[in-house]
């Protein structure tokens, strides 16, 4: 335990939190991008790294998932504006956003609806690759459409991959895994939804369910697996192949940028807006946009306000070395794929120089977006995948640096969805029915 009344006395916005407001942190840490990915030990030609590992894959991809083919074997999402949702944010909230709203929907990835596709698919073929690659099977030049093939399933049979997960990690890992063929169990905390367990199950996952929240689960599966050889372990909150995974979303919207002929330089500055969990994904993506944009581009993090874990972890720089539970939150949140009570340190520690900011979203706020944006542009996410959508109004109505300008672009990164349920998108878009967003703020 740290002494809490110090902690409060030192970072004042502990005791907003600790009230469960809404808050904005600004991190005091940000440097200039190029130093600060210096810093990271991380490269970008490690992300290339792993962009080429994802396209040498893609024959694969769109071989086994039909659903790829016309990206040809690349899970890649639209990058598109977002007018109507603009005006009516405008509207609601009284505040002018000046620039460009655009979302990414990721929520739309193919195979597995979620952010979770880039890193966990990438941590997978990585360790299918090494494990064909040691036994002889494969080369880089090589068709890799032959992981379909006997040798290679015959393989992954003996071998198992386990994971601690939410829900989405467990999904993305679980697909992939078991369509090479590989022996998968997934372990899931309680707050993860009925239907992603037995959607694992009906692909013959074995999944074990935890009393206790995201932490225990992959400290379970952890200890579980080390005790197996033949077995890995995906650690959500320490591996770099998840990381590198996502950065390759960095490259990837940088091209549809250029496709659709939208500048981002400095007097057209990015302001990027993503819901954080362990903090892979956001941190991820963060830091292949910084990669592509450097010091044009402004990522901020969104994180429920009973799960503060990042924000937490990064204005204290305990990183995980403090949970939320610590500051006496409960970690209970409908955004599942954020319900996360302690962050991972590596990543932390990567975007304290990169990370602009971090902002909390209550759950009626998320479900309120949900239906704004579902009314509006035709669009069906998950509440965790709305907490972005705060962020311009975060930024704009602090005043942050070229927010309003009309030549901003924010970008609202959409992290899931694809595989809900209808009658669960039915009831979270009910859920959102009497939420009044901005309360006494609405123009109309
Ligand atoms: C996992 C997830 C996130 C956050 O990713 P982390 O790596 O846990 O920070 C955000 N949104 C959705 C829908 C997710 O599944």
């Amino acid at each position: 335990m740290h002494k809490l009344e110090r902690l409060i006395a030192d970072f004042p916005l502990i005791g907003k939190m600790m009230g469960k407001e809404e808050v904005l942190w600004m991190n005091p840490h940000l440097a200039d991008a190029a130093g600060g990915i210096r810093s990271s030990g991380l490269t970008e030609a490690d992300v290339r790294e792993a962009s080429e590992r994802l396209k040498r894959f893609a024959p694969f991809f769109a071989e086994v998932f039909p659903e790829t083919k016309t990206t040809e074997g690349l899970i890649e999402s639209p990058l598109t504006e977002i007018p109507n949702m603009k005006q009516m944010l405008i509207d609601e909230a009284g505040i002018d956003l000046g620039g460009t709203l655009l979302i990414k929907q990721d929520n739309a990835l193919p195979v597995s609806g979620s952010i979770k596709a880039r890193g966990g698919f990438h941590e997978v073929l990585k360790h299918a690759e090494v494990l064909a690659r040691e036994h002889g099977l494969i080369q880089e030049r090589q068709d890799y459409r032959q992981f379909t093939e006997q040798p290679f399933t015959e393989l992954f049979a003996s071998r198992k991959i386990a994971v601690g997960s939410t829900g989405n990690l467990g999904l993305s890992i679980g697909i992939l895994s078991a369509a090479l063929g590989f022996e998968v169990t997934v372990h899931m905390s309680a707050d993860a939804k009925r239907w992603k367990k037995e959607l694992l199950r009906s692909k013959g996952v074995t999944v074990i369910e935890y009393e206790d929240d995201y932490s225990k689960a992959v400290a379970e599966g952890r200890r579980e697996a080390e005790m197996d050889p033949m077995c890995h372990f995906v650690d959500d909150e320490n591996s770099r192949e998840l990381f590198l995974g996502y950065a390759v979303a960095g490259e990837r919207i940088a091209a549809q940028f250029e496709e659709q002929g939208i500048v981002i330089d400095e007097t057209h500055p990015l302001f990027v807006y993503l819901p954080c969990g362990v903090g892979g994904g956001p941190g991820g993506v963060a830091f292949g946009l910084k990669l592509a944009y450097g010091d044009a581009v402004h990522c901020y993090f969104a994180e429920p306000v009973n799960a503060p874990c990042m924000l937490l972890g990064m204005m204290t720089e305990l990183h995980d070395k403090i949970s939320v539970q610590e500051i006496g939150l409960d970690n209970k949140t409908a955004a599942d794929g954020l319900a996360v009570g302690r962050p991972s340190g590596f990543v932390g520690t990567v975007m304290k120089p990169l990370l602009d900011g971090i902002y909390t979203v209550n759950d009626r706020t998320l479900f309120g977006l949900l239906r704004m944006l579902a009314d509006t542009e035709s669009i069906q996410a998950e509440p965790s995948a709305l907490a972005g959508m705060m962020g311009a109004i975060h930024t704009v109505s602090s005043g942050v640096r070229f927010a309003e300008s009309e030549h901003a672009r924010h970008l609202v990164w959409s992290t899931g969805g694809g595989m809900v349920p209808e009658t669960v998108m039915e009831a979270y878009y009910e859920e959102g029915g009497n939420v009044e967003l901005f309360p006494g703020k609405s123009t109309k």
